[in-house]
């Protein structure tokens, strides 16, 4: 079998090791993977803050693109998103009852949507701006009464 020495690592690994590349010594990776991945981990390791920062800019200056990546995901493997989802919800507890508190004093269009959700069985996307309306009116006018005593 064709081996190729990493000039990381010093090693002759057979060729099916190294990233193939357009051109060079048997178009390959000069380094081989085992040795890409350990470079790319310490990359990521001393940059973590400037790669966050520059992942939230991206995500923020094309919002589209990036629901519709999450959306694709979300379908493909369900069982893992939800398994991030609740991660995420379990570290992110006082956030989250400090949002739930301002959505419910401001009726949040997300809210009332959740609101609706919770007494019918209607999806996310079915549940449109009118029934939001609706169902924000029909919340603040049975508050009101409750702060009357009815
Ligand atoms: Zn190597």
């Amino acid at each position: 079998m064709n081996t190729k020495r990493c000039t990381q690592c010093h090693e002759a690994k057979p060729l099916d090791q190294f990233h193939r590349r357009l051109a060079g010594s048997e178009a390959r990776q000069a380094e081989c993977q085992s040795c890409g991945r350990d470079r790319a981990a310490r990359y990521n390791a001393t940059h973590r803050p400037s790669i966050n920062a520059n992942q939230r800019q991206w995500r923020a200056s094309h919002r589209e693109l990036f629901q519709a990546a999450q959306a694709r995901y979300r379908a493909r493997h369900p069982e893992l998103a939800k398994a991030r989802t609740d991660r995420w919800r379990s570290r992110n507890r006082v956030r989250l009852a400090l949002a739930e508190l301002v959505n419910r004093v401001v009726l949040t269009v997300g809210y009332v949507r959740a609101q609706i959700r919770q007494h019918t069985s209607l999806r996310a996307n079915e549940v449109t701006p009118a029934m939001i309306r609706a169902r924000r009116l029909q919340i603040m006018v049975s508050r009101d009464l409750a702060a009357w005593g009815f």
